[in-house]
């Protein structure tokens, strides 16, 4: 598992390292892909240099200089290009549907036939630790003011490589060799400005505020064991969206204060990784390097695995809470309410 992120020293520059245990390792001089302080040359190269430049760095760790993690500055691992949050959990969107539309059938129409998304804010997503201020906005008609429900959303997503041109889909059977790696995503919600405004166009300022991703990104060849096969797909979705590929089984839990508030788990999700960047790319439209792709709130079944305080249906975040996403394989991110 060789985890990649951005850190710095005191005032010194940005240098790629490799997290060991409690340690950064220098990964810099391994390959001239890893120097400049940023992932955003290696994640330009593609998939072939990506292996390469992973062995070489499984090779060298052993003689790499290496840093405690307690002396370090965690950075985002890239400038974040486009941005786009899925909705892909669907116990998460069917309990979501139930309680913004109590009415008729929780699901959107469309749910089941793609998976729906919404293009986000990149130049607001930030690394963990980061604090987050509480957002402002309309709570309703006439009332603006500092949200009174804000609330977190337990998410991961993919870093992607450079796509092919502009009218060019990505095949869903392609559709992984052009994501080189995964982070934690945390997708703040102000949910009383995000119920006031979204429809008929989605999210907008409710969520805009704020995104925080964990620092270290996980390559995933290095998650070869955690791949299992999706979810049964009823109706199956059409051909530029099948086969489906594999999902993912990643334990992931919430922590509000040190507590355990939820524990859940990728295989929740209902569209698989491939499928979202195939549909996401299926008018034409390009991806480049350093553009990051959300899940949506993994939720499961039960109400012990709920992603987020809106389904959880009590209280919302109060000034100075901190909220920790984590899991073993991915690590952590972590933002104080402020
Ligand atoms: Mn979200």
């Amino acid at each position: 598992m060789s985890a990649l992120g951005v850190f710095s020293i005191g005032d010194g520059p940005r240098r790629v390292g490799v997290k060991v245990g409690k340690e950064v390792a220098e990964a810099g001089m391994v390959s001239t892909l890893l120097e400049g302080g940023s992932l955003s040359q290696l994640l330009e190269a593609g998939p072939d240099a990506w292996g390469e430049v992973l062995a070489n760095v499984d090779r060298a760790l052993p003689d790499l200089p290496r840093v405690p993690m307690t002396e370090v500055t965690m950075h985002l691992p890239c400038p974040i290009g486009d941005y786009v949050d899925f909705y892909s959990s669907l116990y998460h969107a069917t309990r979501v549907g139930r309680i913004f539309r109590p009415e008729g059938d929780p699901l959107p129409s469309s749910w089941r036939h793609l998976p729906i998304g919404y293009h986000g804010r990149a130049g607001t997503i930030v690394v963990d630790g980061t604090p987050v201020k509480r957002p402002h906005g309309q709570r309703g008609p006439g009332d603006y003011g500092p949200s009174q429900r804000l609330d977190f959303e337990l998410e991961i997503g993919f870093l992607t490589g450079t796509g092919p041109g502009l009218g060019e889909p990505i095949p869903v059977t392609d559709a992984e060799r052009y994501i080189f790696g995964l982070v934690l995503v945390n997708d703040w919600s102000a949910r009383d400005i995000q119920a006031f405004e979204y429809q008929p166009l989605g999210p907008f300022l409710g969520k805009s505020f704020a995104t925080t991703i964990s620092p270290w990104v996980v390559p995933l060849a290095d998650l070869e064991v955690q791949r299992i096969e999706p979810p049964v797909q009823e109706p199956t979705p059409l051909p530029h969206l099948t086969p489906a590929g594999r999902g993912l089984d990643i334990a992931l839990e919430v922590l509000v204060n040190d507590t355990v508030v939820t524990r859940s788990n990728t295989s929740f999700l209902y569209w698989t990784m491939a499928q979202q960047l195939a549909h996401a790319t299926s008018n034409g439209a390009t991806i480049r390097a350093g553009d990051l792709f959300a899940s949506g709130t993994i939720s499961g079944p039960t109400d012990d695995s709920l992603g987020c305080m809106l389904e959880m249906g009590g209280s919302y975040l109060e000034d100075g809470d901190e909220v920790v996403l984590r899991s073993e394989l991915l690590g952590s991110c972590a933002g104080v309410i402020s």
